[in-house]
């Protein structure tokens, strides 16, 4: 702890799967005299860079920006690259840790990474997008590679931005390669990844819900965020027959007793990049709420979808006390510990992270093999791929909690199952 004293967010998450292993670890006395847990806790290889680019006024900007090489047991470094003013070293380690462990899930051969910069693209203009994004692959350019490192999106990273950093990467190595995932299909890109996290996400908790005997049909659905998990995932849940009612930014919420309209949605954050305040200006019957605020509607599901630590013990109070019956995070790491904990004692299923945002990094994964292969896809073959690696993912969880005599808790669940191949594959190798 003392070494990664200023990473609050990393130690958290650290603390978490740490925890949540021990019965593994009892269970094999080998891992202690290998180090492994002091091994995996620590990157591979941690990468800093100066990002200078020149904005529309002439001026020279200068950010920071970050690839963590974290692990590469089962397979290249894989995990998005995030741009936002908040993103720091703890930040990046955090998110990069967590990706060991949900790339593992997948069932595919990814190992863990991720990277970003402190950059805002808010109100930036397309060029000045594209030369921030340039000056970012000029230096990020020689640390990846389709068998090394293979980044994609993450807050502030769409489908634009990886467009940009494709062509400077390909201008600069002089090779047509997966390098990135997320690309647009005219260059390589897979059907069905815009939707893939959203659309895991709703299909993992789908599976639980029939495994209990029911599903979304019916089902009132709060959602926060507004960016590409929280769009697809509202789009699901209400194919799947749900409602949802509320979303938000970060300056403010929606409440649509209606029921989201994902057209206007689509219309308003997707093509005007404009705010939430704008879908409640052009829809009658929303209200517009400035700060947080949306865990304080009633629903039989709450999906966390914007970003770190923004379900606090109070939320999940207010979600419990009006009823609330299963949690799942689209984002990474939306609930607090404190939240995690309340809501599993009063016997909320909790759907972490790691397991029920896999979807996005599943699909990248699929991305990649295309890529390899030199063929795309249908939106059909990669969605009935997709919807099985949830069921999968469910199932791994739900069988780790119960071999390990915790049934049911499924934060402990995806970090035993997203460990063990790892853990398998570190020990396998060597000291290394
Ligand atoms: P986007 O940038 O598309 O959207 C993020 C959304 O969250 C925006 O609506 C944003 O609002 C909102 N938001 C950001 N910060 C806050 C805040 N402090 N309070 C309230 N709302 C906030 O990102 P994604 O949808 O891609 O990612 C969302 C989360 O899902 C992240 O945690 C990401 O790591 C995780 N994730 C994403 C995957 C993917 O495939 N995209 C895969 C797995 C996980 P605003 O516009 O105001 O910033």
């Amino acid at each position: 702890k003392a070494k990664n004293a200023e990473q609050p967010e990393f130690i958290q998450a650290v603390t978490e799967v740490l925890e949540s292993l021990q019965p593994v670890i009892e269970a094999h006395p080998e891992y202690e005299a290998a180090s492994l847990l002091e091994r995996i806790v620590e990157p591979e290889r941690v990468v800093m860079f100066r990002v200078p680019w020149v904005d529309d006024d002439g001026k020279v900007q200068v950010n920071r920006g970050f690839r963590v090489q974290f692990n590469s047991a089962i397979g290249p470094y894989k995990g998005g690259l995030r741009f936002h003013p908040s993103v720091n070293l703890g930040i990046i380690k955090f998110l990069g840790f967590e990706q060991i462990f949900k790339n593992s899930l997948t069932t595919l051969p990814m190992g863990g990474g991720k990277g970003g910069c402190d950059f805002d693209p808010k109100g930036k203009s397309d060029m000045e997008v594209m030369r921030f994004c340039q000056s970012f692959m000029t230096e990020l350019a020689r640390h990846i590679g389709a068998d090394t490192d293979v980044p994609a999106g993450d807050i502030g990273v769409g489908g634009r931005e990886i467009g940009y950093m494709f062509g400077q990467y390909k201008k600069i190595k002089d090779v047509f390669e997966g390098v990135l995932t997320g690309k647009g299909l005219s260059y390589g890109g897979s059907l069905a990844r815009t939707q893939a996290t959203g659309y895991g996400l709703v299909y993992i908790v789908e599976e639980y819900l029939k495994c209990n005997g029911d599903s979304f049909q019916g089902k009132t659905v709060d959602i926060s965020g507004s960016g590409n998990v929280a769009i697809y995932a509202a789009e699901k849940a209400q194919q799947l027959g749900a409602k949802v009612v509320t979303m938000s930014d970060s300056t403010g919420w929606i409440y649509d007793e209606n029921g989201i309209d994902i057209a206007l949605i689509k219309q308003v954050k997707e093509v005007e990049r404009a705010r939430i305040s704008e879908y409640a200006a052009r829809r009658e019957g929303v209200v517009y709420h400035e700060g947080r605020g949306v865990w304080a509607i009633p629903c039989d599901i709450a999906l966390p979808c914007a970003t770190q630590n923004e379900l606090h013990l109070e939320d999940a109070q207010s979600l419990v006390a009006n009823g609330a019956k299963v949690v799942a995070e689209g984002a990474n790491m939306p609930t607090t510990l404190d939240a995690t904990v309340y809501l599993q004692q009063q016997g909320v299923v909790f759907l972490p992270g790691k397991a029920a945002n896999a979807g996005g990094v599943a699909t990248s994964g699929l991305e990649m093999s295309q890529n390899s292969e030199r063929l795309s896809w249908t939106f059909e073959e990669v969605d009935a791929k997709l919807k099985d690696i949830m069921v999968s993912i469910f199932h791994a969880i739900d069988d780790a909690s119960r071999r390990y005599g915790h049934e049911g808790n499924y934060v402990m669940g995806a970090n035993i199952a997203g460990f063990e191949k790892v853990a398998d594959a570190m020990m396998a190798q060597g000291i290394v």
